[in-house]
């Protein structure tokens, strides 16, 4: 990429003339694979020839991502783009302002081609919930993951410069990542503003790097990190220097979560992970072996109530009224709330909708929503204690090879949520971790998760960094 930013800069690349191109290639890519809702060709060349004229002024001089191509997650807002999140309820919503991520990756020379294909409103783990369906750029049969799957499935086929900006609140980053085999990172919670990211649970959401090369994903992150005055979660804590950190892997400290090996996990993905291990091992990093005192399932149930509950009240402003879809208005107020809503969510979102409503009914609150708050302190003390002791832990990222569609139909909703069993506790416990690419099983891409406690992106960085050319 630094390469390619020079070149950008020195005019050895018209960057007008390579963004034109690289439209044209999305499109090409698009009716293939679905990586895109929308390609923002307007905006990206209106993007590109502001930079051109800057470049001409010498104007550029420290931009991060100088001429790079970034790809935001649909419920990341772009202004005047439009933005569903997936879903058919926000069809035609153009926001009127920038998510603070996309500002601030603009302010570094980032150019936004579009925004990528994900399950509603980040409601699944294949990619599957929606209207565009991304495709697996290793095998169109199989699903690219989810939540963020076109933002993952576009990294990996691009042939140009180009990092994606994701979405996790329990996994979307790292899961599709792993199933499009690219670095996934998803920061500390607050590390990076939520401003302009539509909300799925507001205690979980972050936004995200994915890219090919560490490089990259450390470059957006520099970007996008630190306090933003319209967000109140986001954190004052100084941002490190991402881009410089390189590979130093000696003498740190990896515990291998015993229980996410094993039962449940195919083998082939369990051995290409350990074979990852064996990689920073043989770099002279410590590995050990250790158990978690609260059983990784507990995970799910916690997860999939507060996401819920949290989920529920956020959907309840899609009523037809300010954003998106309509309805011909005849009947009462709330038959024409109903039909919008019977419309327009999909199974995923209602079954949502019902389940965190129960869990946070007055009766049922206590014994689900707040049991489960309490599960989650428990879960965060957990992981604490263990990094008192230990630099980063691991485990595989999906306990699968990516899945074919025609197995996906026959799963249960409870089968889906278990994809994500190695990812809800980090996400839960607002930990960073990334998926890092590991090696291929029958051409398919296995990805090992590495967590690290809050706010040591960098260390994941420099383990990841062992794998950079991979
Ligand atoms: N797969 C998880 C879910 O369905 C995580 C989604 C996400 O992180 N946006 O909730």
């Amino acid at each position: 990429m630094n390469e390619y930013i020079n070149k950008i800069k020195n005019k050895e690349i018209d960057i007008v003339e390579h963004t034109h191109k690289v439209i044209e290639e999305c499109k090409k890519i698009n009716k293939e694979y679905n990586y895109f809702n929308i390609i923002s060709e307007k905006l990206a060349l209106a993007q590109a020839t502001a930079l051109k004229k800057d470049i001409e002024k010498n104007n550029v001089k420290n931009k991060k991502l100088l001429g790079v191509m970034v790809s935001a997650k649909d419920a990341i807002c772009v202004k005047g783009v439009e933005s569903t999140a997936g879903s058919k309820i926000l069809k035609g919503y153009k926001p009127l302002f920038d998510a603070t991520a996309i500002k601030k990756a603009v302010e570094q020379g980032a150019i936004i081609i579009g925004k990528t294909s994900q399950d509603e409103f980040g409601f699944g783990s294949f990619a599957v919930n929606t209207y565009n369906i991304p495709k697996n750029p290793h095998d169109k049969t199989r699903s690219c993951g989810g939540s963020s799957g076109g933002a993952a499935g576009i990294t990996a086929k691009a042939h140009f410069p180009h990092i994606a900006l994701g979405e996790s609140t329990g996994g979307s980053i790292a899961a599709p990542a792993s199933f499009c085999g690219v670095f996934g990172l998803t920061p500390t919670y607050g590390r990076v503003s939520r401003y302009g990211l539509m909300d799925f649970g507001n205690s979980l959401d972050k936004i995200g790097p994915i890219g090919k090369t560490i490089g990259e994903v450390s470059a957006l992150l520099e970007t996008i990190s630190g306090h933003d005055d319209k967000e109140s979660t986001s954190l004052n804590n100084p941002i490190e220097k991402y881009s410089n950190i390189k590979a130093d892997v000696k003498g740190m400290k990896i515990g291998i979560i015993k229980e996410a090996f094993g039962n449940g996990v195919e083998k082939a993905v369990d051995k290409t992970v350990w074979e990852g291990i064996k990689k920073l091992e043989d770099a002279g990093a410590k590995v050990e072996e250790i158990s978690l005192a609260m059983p990784i399932e507990y995970g799910l149930a916690t997860y999939y109530l507060i996401g819920t509950s949290e989920a529920s009240t956020n959907l309840a402003k899609y009523c037809g009224m300010r954003y998106g879809a309509s309805e011909d208005m005849k009947d009462s107020f709330n038959e024409y709330f109903t039909k919008v809503r019977s419309n327009n969510f999909t199974e995923e979102s209602k079954r949502r909708i019902m389940l965190g409503t129960f869990a946070r009914m007055s009766g049922y609150r206590d014994a689900y929503y707040i049991k489960a708050l309490k599960v989650r302190t428990k879960i965060i003390e957990e992981y604490k204690k263990q990094f008192k002791k230990y630099d980063a832990l691991v485990s595989p990222t999906v306990p699968v090879l990516p899945t074919k569609f025609s197995e996906i139909e026959k799963l249960s909703p409870l089968q889906h949520y278990m994809m994500d069993v190695m990812l809800v506790g980090p996400n839960l416990a607002g930990l960073p971790h990334m998926n890092v690419p590991v090696g291929f099983e029958n051409k398919l891409p296995v990805g090992m998760l590495l967590i690290g406690n809050h706010l040591e992106e960098n260390k994941l960085l420099q383990l990841g960094n062992e794998f950079e050319n991979e």
